[in-house]
């Protein structure tokens, strides 16, 4: 691929991939086939009520009952709201579009507030294509990020891809590298990247490099280096969302804008064409339709314009599955003076069905973070108290915060030449953060440990 069409620059969209990356363990709501929540199935841990829930409405979708419906998930932070709302996602089919974007991102980004929920919606629809398709096949010899000296801003980076015949470096813009993160592909991976879409699969791991691993899972699945050219032409379906055809087509370099994220308005002459063409591609069944799942956060922080907009669109027959989230109770709904339950309008909750999401015992958090562990390869050793550590942390501070602590610890124990978390690493990673003192100062009980490893 031509080198300059791989780099892109977009920090908001390198921001969500920290968003979504964090839930690659969640492969569904782990329901049995009567609908009840298994206490611990598919990554999903504890929860139980709303996870049922979640199944119920689960059940709407598939006998086409939601229109015009949505649900809300009310409960604090790290209550597993963005878990629940991926794990329904996934149930619907592992290909199904999922967005998330948070009531406030719709006032800062650089449009109209219904422009941003129409770029919104669209992306949570997907449409089935089977075609020709244009594809780089090669197995992942080298992926090397550079990180901007100043911490934040533009990611680049390279990657070196081989067959048994040939070696290429390509570039990497920050859209490429968010899904290499969050598909977490890494050397000896062999990778399929769509070069219309962007899109990347992991087809396995290559059976020469398996000899490196030494903790490979059972369900890895092991593929030999592809041979020959690393392009080629093949038949694929594939699922791209409204809106990456409106921003493939919205210009003459739009398959730049779709890596680099850099999309702007959108004119609605370009919509209607796409919509247009796609309603051609289903009547002449070379396409279909499928909603995915569009997950608004911080949903109080919606204006009653943004509500009455989302309601319309609710109910378009092409709508995507809209779940909203919040951690508030009674509040004033922006742009007016009234109150109402969680800040939404009475005309907008009484289509939707409230399920709400209560916190973790400590159980359970030891639970979510062991299995985060070992969806990020991280070891624990069973005689030390590094997972009882980040069990207090996610109870004390938050569960995200000690999710966050895992990938840091594992990075600094690595370089330590260590495969396993200890709580020395924990420790040591506290102490880079800002707040670490005051995560520190709660955990009463571990702190003469801390204090005894300080040499
Ligand atoms: P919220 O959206 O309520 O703030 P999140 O869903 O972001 O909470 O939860 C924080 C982290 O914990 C995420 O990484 C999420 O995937 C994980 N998590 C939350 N609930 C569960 C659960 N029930 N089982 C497994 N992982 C969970
Ligand atoms: P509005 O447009 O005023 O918000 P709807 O017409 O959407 O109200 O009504 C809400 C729901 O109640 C719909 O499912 C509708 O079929 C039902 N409904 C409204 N009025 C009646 C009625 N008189 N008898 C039976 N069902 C009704």
């Amino acid at each position: 691929m031509d080198v300059s069409q791989m780099a892109g620059i977009e920090t908001k969209d390198v921001t969500r991939l920290d968003r979504v990356g964090a839930h690659s363990h969640i492969l569904g709501l782990g329901l049995d086939d009567s609908g009840q929540a298994r206490e611990s199935s598919q990554g999903m841990v504890g929860q139980l009520r709303a996870r049922r829930g979640a199944g119920i409405f689960l059940q709407m979708i598939k006998q086409g009952k939601v229109a015009g419906r949505s649900i809300l998930l009310a409960g604090q932070p790290g209550t597993g709201k963005t878990a629940i709302a991926m794990g329904l996602a996934q149930s619907l089919g592992h290909d199904t579009p999922f967005h998330m974007i948070s009531g406030s991102e719709v006032f800062s980004m650089e449009m109209s507030k219904t422009e941003a929920l129409t770029q919104a919606l669209r992306r949570a629809i997907g449409v089935r294509i089977k075609e020709e398709s244009e594809i780089i096949e090669g197995e992942v010899v080298e992926i090397k990020v550079d990180r901007p000296a100043s911490g934040t801003g533009v990611q680049v980076g390279k990657m070196v891809l081989k067959t048994t015949d040939m070696e290429t470096q390509f570039d990497l813009g920050s859209k490429m590298i968010e899904q290499l993160t969050k598909e977490i592909i890494s050397a000896g991976d062999v990778i399929s990247i769509d070069k219309a879409t962007g899109r990347i699969t992991r087809l396995g791991k290559s059976f020469t490099r398996s000899g490196d691993y030494d903790a490979l899972s059972t369900n890895t699945r092991l593929v030999s280096c592809p041979d020959g050219e690393l392009q080629k032409r093949k038949e694929v379906v594939h699922v791209v969302t409204l809106h990456d055809m409106d921003v493939i087509n919205s210009r003459s370099q739009g398959f730049i804008a779709l890596f680099s994220g850099d999309t702007g308005e959108i004119k609605s002459e370009v919509r209607d064409q796409i919509d247009q063409r796609v309603s051609e591609w289903r009547e002449q069944g070379k396409a279909d339709m499928m909603s995915g799942v569009l997950f608004i956060d911080e949903v109080h922080m919606l204006d009653i314009e943004c509500f009455s907009y989302l309601n319309r669109a609710l109910e378009s027959p092409v709508a995507p599955i809209v779940i909203f989230a919040t951690n508030r109770g009674i509040t004033t709904i922006r742009g007016t003076e009234d109150q109402s339950p969680h800040g939404i309008p009475t005309d907008l909750l009484d289509r939707t069905l409230i399920i709400p999401t209560i916190p973790y015992t400590e159980e359970e958090l030891n639970q979510i973070i062991r299995i985060r562990g070992e969806e990020e390869n991280v070891n624990f050793d069973d005689d030390d108290d590094a997972l009882d550590l980040l069990t207090e942390i996610a109870k004390t501070k938050s569960l995200r915060y000690a999710m966050q602590l895992i990938t840091t610890a594992n990075v600094y124990a690595r370089r330590q030449k260590q495969s396993t978390i200890k709580i020395e690493h924990i420790r040591h990673v506290l102490s880079l953060f800002a707040d670490s003192k005051t995560a520190v100062e709660r955990l009463g009980q571990y702190q003469s440990k801390l204090i005894g490893q300080q040499s």
